[in-house]
């Protein structure tokens, strides 16, 4: 991590609790219903013992949340970072019980992760943790239970090694259907690896067409340059914006007259960070944030937009392609401000939207073309946005609460028709 980024104290799950009690409030939640909500059904810790290359064994800890599962399988990603606690995990996955609500997909919300700095791990290494997390969860995932997928840190190759792992454990074959996000060879859907920015872009235009930005004139600041932030950034500029600012856990560049995505994203994959790209000023990695811009996406992790630079903030709309940029503070300033804010459960829900058509895929052992998934996709995240933004009108709340409360009422609607039992 660099020394730029917000390293924040404050609690992901208090702050994934305060959001639910706000909208509880808006929608007089029966308090009984408000305490289901508030606490994961399960959470499962993990230890994971494995052979390091210099043969010793090193513990790591993993876990897997599983937070509703009244409007179907649970279902979310699983993270590889040094700074996962099982805090963050559980909000996570009341994160995904509201993103998978809003798409309005058959999903409940789940999250994974694992302590560990995958960056400073060999592909030995990272492959025997992976397989022995997997072993560990083996039992309370399953493609009609819990279906993972990939998040920060975590892809294509982790996604194989869990199905691998999963097929071999429970009986030989290969259950594609068991994880989304894996590469296409095997049973990966065409347009996943674009589908959190392909999504994002979406909304976006959508936010534009409200607030009558024109995007031909509009610019971007992309905090975080990893899967969603990189397509984002491509997506965004391919509707005519020009971006001008991007940084990773490195630092950032910057220039106003235009960065091309495609040129940075060679650069990256070269160099291993943004900096240092041709034609560009360095500037540091929360310096994003305060950049100039009509269009700001943090893509990197949790509180980053806090009450210490909300303010500071000039961007007319802020899409949220990481899982809790913004806190419940800085939320207020922004919304005072008139920003408005596409919160992560909306912004970001076109990664786990494609995750569901590949799942379908699986199940019945089809293909789709590439336009299908997209226009699949565009269609889900319109209506998504007008159900949300025509809340935030009705309730005259920010777009966060909006989507919380939507999702609420819709998970709620569940958990009364299927009763309690036993
Ligand atoms: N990790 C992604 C998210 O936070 C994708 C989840 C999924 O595809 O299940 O939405």
């Amino acid at each position: 991590m660099s020394e730029s980024r917000n390293v924040s104290t404050i609690n992901p799950f208090d702050m994934a609790l305060e959001q639910l009690d706000e909208a509880a409030k808006l929608v007089n939640l029966d308090k009984g219903l408000h305490q289901v909500l508030a606490h994961p059904k399960r959470v499962l810790v993990v230890s994971i013992p494995i052979k390091m290359d210099n043969g010793e064994i090193q513990v790591f800890t993993g876990f897997r949340s599983q937070h509703n599962d009244a409007r179907g399988p649970y279902k979310g990603g699983i993270r590889y970072h040094p700074q996962v606690t099982i805090d963050e995990v559980k909000a996570l996955s009341m994160w995904m019980t509201w993103k998978c609500a809003i798409a309005d997909i058959p999903y409940g919300g789940g999250k994974g992760g694992i302590i560990c700095d995958p960056k400073r791990m060999s592909e030995g290494e990272l492959e025997r943790m992976t397989r022995r997390y997997a072993y560990g969860i083996a039992d309370i995932i399953g493609p009609r239970t819990d279906i993972p997928a990939p998040d920060v840190y975590t892809g294509g190759k982790e996604m194989a090694w869990i199905m691998d792992t999963y097929s071999a454990l429970k009986g030989n074959y290969g259950q594609p259907e068991i994880i989304t996000g894996k590469p296409l060879q095997i049973g990966g859907s065409l347009g996943r690896a674009e589908a959190t920015g392909r999504g994002l872009s979406f909304t976006v235009r959508e936010a534009a067409n409200r607030l009558k930005v024109n995007m031909h004139t509009a610019t971007v600041a992309v905090q975080g340059f990893g899967n969603a932030g990189q397509y984002a950034a491509q997506l965004l500029e391919e509707q005519g914006a020009k971006v001008i600012a991007v940084s990773d856990s490195r630092g950032g560049v910057y220039n106003k007259n235009g960065i091309q995505v495609g040129a940075l994203r060679k650069h990256k994959e070269t160099k291993g960070s943004v900096i240092g790209f041709a034609e560009s000023k360095s500037i540091g990695d929360s310096d994003v944030l305060e950049t100039d811009c009509t269009i700001l996406i943090p893509a990197a992790l949790e509180n980053q937009i806090t009450r210490k630079n909300a303010s500071k903030i000039s961007a007319k709309i802020v899409a949220e392609a990481a899982n809790g940029p913004t806190t419940t503070e800085a939320d207020d300033i922004l919304y005072k401000n008139k920003i408005l804010v596409i919160p992560d459960v909306l912004a970001n829900g076109g990664g786990v939207t494609v995750s569901y058509f590949e799942w379908l895929q699986n199940l019945r052992r089809e293909y789709w073309s590439e336009n299908q998934v997209n226009d699949k996709l565009d269609k889900n995240i319109t209506r998504a946005f007008s159900d949300v933004y025509s809340t935030h009108e009705k309730y005259q709340v920010n777009m966060r609460k909006a989507s919380t409360l939507l999702a609420v009422n819709r998970v709620v609607e569940a958990i009364k028709i299927r009763g309690l039992w036993p």
